[in-house]
């Protein structure tokens, strides 16, 4: 391996821009921009990424709140709130954490948050935006994944590269950014034959299949860029990807770790659709 993709130097660079543009816009409004995080249920890792996003955004100087619902609310009531969010002119980004209890359905959830507030890039206003390549509010992991590619000079044009998984959140929105940067994809999912067929003539690999370990060194092509965007805690209660480091790391020529790679990407990103609602509503520039 010749480099490991980190996010921490520019994720420094990335502050000071954010924190700037807070500064500036506390100057012209008289407040902070507003990040709201909802949250349904106690589910351990989403009280933790909560937080995280909180610590974040407090950091930047945006304003901060998690509401909290019990997992037998109904989502009548907890949409109610959001409509009263939505109505607030002091909060910009609403983002509805996921996984939610099984009684929500998520088909009806994405319309809930006003397109303008939808920091989480759910609303298919902004999913028709994001594939038209019109401008608009990002999704998150997708978009910092990119970011993390553009530091490092990671050319995408004429590149064949291969997406593993297609979630709404992750591997969809991925792929179409992709694209939009000239690279050739193919997307892979659970149900397509024969893996490591795609992913050995792959020049750069994009894994978020949530399955860890799940890419050895029998996947890749020699030399091959590899971003891991799965987070899991191993029997040893240490955090790994979907790609099992020790194995491919001989083989590519550059890696995301994990963590300290695509994670903090993600959050750095919501903070600044947060701060770009805030400044769009009150302004139409960024
Ligand atoms: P998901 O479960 O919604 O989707 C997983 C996708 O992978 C599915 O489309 C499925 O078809 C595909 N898949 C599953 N097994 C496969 C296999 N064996 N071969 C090929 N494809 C396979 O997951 P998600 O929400 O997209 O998240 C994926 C991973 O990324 C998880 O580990 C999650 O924790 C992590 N994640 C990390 C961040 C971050 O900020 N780093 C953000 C979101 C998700």
């Amino acid at each position: 391996m010749n480099l490991l993709l980190e996010a921490k130097s520019l994720l420094s660079e990335r502050k000071n821009f954010l924190s700037s543009k807070v500064i500036d816009f506390k100057k012209n409004f008289n407040r902070s921009p507003k990040l709201v995080v909802v949250l349904v249920g106690s589910d351990p890792a989403s009280v933790i990424y909560t937080s995280k996003k909180g610590a974040e955004a407090q950091a930047i100087g945006l304003e901060h709140e998690t509401i909290q619902f019990e997992a037998s609310t109904p989502p009548e009531v907890v949409r109610e709130k959001i409509l009263e969010l939505n109505a607030n002119p002091n909060v910009d980004g609403i983002l509805i954490q996921r996984p939610l209890p099984t009684t929500y359905d998520l088909k009806e959830i994405i319309y809930w948050v006003d397109p303008s507030k939808d920091v989480d890039c759910f609303h298919p206003e902004n999913v028709g935006k994001l594939y038209l390549g019109l401008e608009g509010l990002k999704p998150c992991t997708p978009f910092g994944v990119m970011e993390l590619l553009k530091f490092y000079k990671i050319s995408l044009e004429k590149k064949l590269a291969c997406v593993i998984g297609r979630s709404d959140i992750v591997g969809k929105p991925m792929s179409a950014l992709l694209l939009q940067a000239n690279a050739t994809v193919i997307q892979a999912h659970s149900k397509t034959k024969n893996l490591n067929e795609l992913t050995k003539q792959s020049d750069i690999l994009i894994v978020a299949a949530g399955k860890p370990g799940l890419i050895d060194h029998s996947y890749v092509k020699p030399g091959c860029i590899i971003v891991d965007v799965g987070i899991h805690r191993n029997s040893k209660n240490k955090v790994v990807g979907d790609v099992d480091f020790d194995s491919v790391q001989k083989e590519v020529q550059a890696i995301t770790p994990v963590p300290g790679g695509v994670g903090p990407m993600t959050i750095s990103v919501l903070i600044e659709n947060t701060i770009k609602a805030a400044i769009t509503r009150s302004t139409n520039k960024f």
